[in-house]
């Protein structure tokens, strides 16, 4: 159990309007919560204060060397007002694997998931309650040794934000256009890219850039080694429904493994879909969809919960996807995942937890 000391904000801003569209990542709460780590100390001073800029040395080392993690989850209101986790020890465990993949040290999950109760029921007021929105959680680790040495910090900071959100598509579920990257790559295995750093999305950009101008909304990551197998989009794992299987790319150390992506696949199976974890090359996917096999195609991740994918640009192949529609079970997966989220469908899995 960690001892948090509370200072209250005493100068609160004011609640978004509850017709603000909310846009993602923009607004943000009352309360931050903060901890320090020295080495030979451990992880100390757990607190919650008002949400304020933090004073760091400019030799800090996250940046220099970008020694930093973080983790994204939601809470969610639901309609008799109990708020709602989904699987947060599932982000606690995750953030340890990433502190091990960064030399960084660990948190116990219980002091993680604790900290994040303390602080969403302190700023509780800002869960929003319109159709499709939640309140985002942003924990991150950075490290702040002043040093410009090479080599892991001695001392770190953890905190956690809060960022009210929308729907991420306010018409409901809209489906991408994404382009398929086969010059730059995301990470390869034996690198970081299983470890949800501030680093993989450094070396993402180019890359998004250039989908942009080409007028898509994401990349598509082939593997770093051949530029052959499908990896995952953006900030999503990435799903096929081939010829009436569920198939993603198995966790191969190179890509990042979505608690969005595991619970779909329970689900999946649940509902009786063959689902293949294995290596499916980007051959596969456009052969499929040359036969008329390739029934959908889905992002998951936690900001869009599962995002449709219309139309996948490879080279000078286009294909398009459903009519560039939403699939059945891409609809059913997202009806049911957000069901769950926000209490209205039973969660027989245990995956929520209610912050008290
Ligand atoms: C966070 C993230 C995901 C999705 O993970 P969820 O736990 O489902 O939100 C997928 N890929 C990358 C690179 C990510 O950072």
């Amino acid at each position: 159990m960690l001892d948090i000391k509370i200072e209250f904000n005493s100068n609160p801003k004011k609640l978004p309007d509850k017709d603000d569209p909310l846009k993602f990542g923009t607004i943000f709460t009352d309360h931050m919560f903060i901890m320090d780590y020295t080495l030979g100390q451990g992880w100390h001073d757990a607190r919650i204060i008002p949400y304020q800029p933090i004073c760091l040395d400019p030799s800090a080392m996250v940046f220099h060397y970008g020694q930093e993690m973080f983790e994204g989850l939601k809470a969610y209101k639901t309609k008799d007002g109990r708020i709602l986790l989904f699987r947060p020890d599932m982000n606690a465990r995750r953030t340890n694997r990433t502190c091990k993949i960064l030399c960084m040290p660990e948190i116990p999950e219980e002091d993680f998931v604790q900290a994040i109760m303390e602080l969403v029921k302190i700023d509780k007021e800002w869960i929003p309650t319109k159709k499709g929105t939640s309140l985002y959680i942003r924990p991150f680790i950075i490290a702040t040794d002043p040093f410009l040495g090479v080599r892991p910090s001695n001392m770190y900071k953890f905190i956690i934000i809060l960022s009210p959100v929308g729907p991420y598509y306010p018409e409901g579920l809209d489906p991408v256009k994404i382009w398929i990257e086969d010059t730059y790559v995301r990470a390869v295995k034996g690198g970081i890219g299983e470890a949800k750093a501030g680093g993989n999305y450094a070396a993402s950009l180019r890359a998004q850039v250039k989908a942009h101008e080409e007028g898509y909304s994401q990349v598509l990551w082939l593997d770093g080694v051949h530029r052959k197998y499908i990896e995952e989009v953006g900030a999503m794992n990435i799903f096929f429904k081939i010829n009436g299987a569920v198939v993603t790319p198995m966790l191969n150390g190179s890509i990042l493994p979505g608690i969005t992506r595991d619970s779909v696949i329970r689900l999946c199976k649940d509902w009786g879909y063959e689902v293949q974890e294995r290596l499916i090359s980007i051959d596969e996917v456009y052969d499929a969809h040359q036969k008329g096999l390739l029934e959908e195609v889905f992002g998951t991740g936690t900001a869009a919960v599962i995002s449709p994918v219309g139309h996948l640009r490879w080279g000078d192949h286009v294909m398009q996807i459903n009519d560039g529609g939403i699939g059945k079970l891409s609809q059913k997966l997202y009806d049911n995942l957000t069901g769950i989220q926000l209490g209205d469908v039973p969660d027989i899995y245990d995956w929520t937890v209610e912050v008290k």
